[in-house]
């Protein structure tokens, strides 16, 4: 577990070295995004990486297992008004999973109280959960934060974040479910 925190540091230290901001892992650049296709993500249940089959659905789909609050911020890229979320203040151990496909996220012990109004985190529980991309929305420009199994939008990272890392991973509670432990 610590071994596994350290790597997940240097891994995060290295990425944003080398690509400025943006987070991109080699390991996810090789993900294939084809339907069924096998990926390997973290498991917290078992404590180390495991095989898993994206889960990829029809919007018809989406919105027969999701509220519509939730199919709002996970598959149209929705935000969660800043101070409404169920896990803004939540401060149990657990791990907090995907709302799309319950793939594991983040863990309690890397979220903070940022300020902002929503659950932010310092790091995820494994870069291969999850996938950045350049969001140029809004007139802004921010790095999105996507589950690396089922493709749901969850939030933002950005470089403001506490150490080791640098970063806050600004996550919307309603893509989340959350595990206690
Ligand atoms: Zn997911």
């Amino acid at each position: 577990m610590r071994s596994r925190a350290l790597t997940l540091m240097v891994s995060l230290f290295l990425s944003a070295s080398v690509s400025g901001f943006h987070l991109s892992p080699p390991a996810l650049a090789a993900t294939s995004e084809a339907t069924g296709q096998k990926i390997k993500v973290y498991s917290e249940e078992q404590k180390g990486m495991v095989m898993v089959s994206r889960v990829d659905k029809t919007e018809a789909e989406w919105k027969a297992v999701l509220t519509p609050e939730q199919f709002r911020i996970i598959r149209q890229k929705g935000t969660e008004p800043a101070g409404s979320g169920a896990f803004l203040k939540s401060h149990a151990s657990g791990i907090y999973r995907c709302v799309g496909c319950g793939q594991d996220l983040f863990s309690s012990t890397a979220k903070y109280d940022s300020g902002t109004g929503w659950p932010s985190y310092w790091q995820p529980i494994a870069l291969a959960n999850i996938k950045t991309a350049p969001d140029n929305s809004q007139g802004q420009t921010r790095t999105e934060v996507i589950c690396s199994r089922c493709g749901a939008h969850l939030g933002h990272v950005f470089p403001d974040g506490p150490k080791p890392t640098g970063k806050r991973f600004c996550i919307n509670s309603l893509a989340l479910t959350f595990m206690k432990k």
